[in-house]
C-alpha cells in the first residue's frame, strides 16, 4: 500500500477560501483530474464521502482550527 501522491505541502492560508462559502479553507482536495478543490471545515465534512470517488490527495488543515483560540460562530 504504497501508491500514496507525494505532494509539495502548501500550507492553506488566509487567501484560500472555501469554493462553497467562501470562509477560510482548511482542505485541500486534489482531484484525479488534476483539479484542486478548497474547503472550510464545515464543507470538508459534508463533500467528504461525496468526493471520495475522484479525490486523489486531500490536505487536512482543520487541526489549525483547535490549535489556536479563535472565537468562531458555527451554526451548524
Ligand atoms: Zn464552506
Amino acid at each position: 500500500m504504497s501508491e500514496q501522491l507525494i505532494l509539495e505541502p502548501t500550507p492553506l492560508n488566509a487567501v484560500d477560501r472555501c469554493d462553497r462559502c467562501g470562509a477560510q479553507a482548511y482542505v485541500r482536495a486534489t482531484l484525479l483530474n488534476g483539479g484542486e478543490l478548497l474547503f472550510c471545515a464545515h464543507h470538508a465534512k459534508q463533500y467528504a464521502e461525496g468526493l471520495k470517488p475522484v479525490v486523489a490527495a486531500i490536505q487536512d488543515e482543520t487541526s489549525k482550527l483547535t490549535a489556536t483560540p479563535v472565537l468562531v460562530s458555527e451554526d451548524e
